[in-house]
């Protein structure tokens, strides 16, 4: 049985750079882009909001003299850089792909409204929402939680290198110990580092569930959205 009709799939920056130092790895675009085909022909209505970690940061950007402003708007456009690359990968994989985003830039891409991302949504066609929530001091995952929201996905699915959330990282402490579930209040009292509290909060406070899973191993996105119980599902 498909548990959602409706997701919102936040796909990290960082995670496109696959092995590389920076920018984007064709590859790992490619196993993304059919992961999502897979997902589309099961008739999942698929918003995905995309991060620009891999090529520009505005905190990172600060911390070497440039203005917070005008390097968190380096990063939103760098969403967009990568929304317009998995817009064109997903076109490859005959799907039909339409890039939205939050700050206007026409013709890149369609300034986001929800009316329009329900539209293509409903028809079937992958939405990515780029450019996160068009305001610096946020990052992709509010924009993406807030994204989320907006559409009336049913869950937001938050594909990363890990699977799933753990006592601690599990790349650094090999005791680290596997939550399949946990709420959005025991995130704040232990302190884990998931997403940032913004995108938490706003989740926790509109209901929206999250599964953070490994998007990196092909097959993972089908079997999640067949049922199957994999990585940490997060709610109230
Ligand atoms: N950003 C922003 N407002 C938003 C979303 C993103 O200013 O609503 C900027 C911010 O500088 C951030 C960068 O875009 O560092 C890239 O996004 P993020 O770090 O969330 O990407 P990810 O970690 O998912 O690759």
């Amino acid at each position: 049985m498909i548990p959602y009709k409706r997701i919102l799939l936040k796909l990290s920056g960082e995670s496109l750079m696959g092995n590389k130092a920076a920018g984007i790895d064709e590859q790992r675009l490619a196993v993304y882009a059919s992961q999502i085909r897979e997902a589309n022909q099961l008739g999942i209505q698929i918003a995905i909001v995309i991060g620009g970690g891999n090529i520009f940061r505005g905190l990172k950007g600060a911390s070497k003299g440039f203005d917070r402003v005008k390097g968190d708007q380096m990063g939103m456009l760098a969403t967009c850089i990568n929304g317009l690359a998995l817009c064109s990968a997903l076109q490859a994989e005959g799907i039909k792909a339409r890039l939205l985003t939050a700050i206007r830039m026409e013709p890149i891409g369609e300034y986001f409204s929800k009316d329009k991302a329900i539209e293509s949504l409903e028809k079937n066609e992958v939405v990515i929402l780029s450019a996160g929530t068009g305001c610096p001091y946020f990052t992709t995952d509010t924009g993406s939680a807030l994204k989320g929201i907006e559409v009336e996905a049913e869950v937001m699915l938050k594909g990363t290198r890990v699977d799933g959330i753990y006592t601690a990282d599990p790349e650094k402490d090999p005791n680290a110990v596997k939550y399949d579930h946990i709420t959005y209040d025991e995130i704040y009292v232990k302190g884990l580092n998931i997403m940032d509290l913004t995108a938490t909060t706003l989740c926790k406070e509109n209901n929206l569930p999250i599964v953070v899973f490994d998007m990196d191993t092909p097959g993972n996105l089908l079997k999640l959205l067949s049922g199957e119980k994999i990585g940490t599902y997060v709610h109230n």
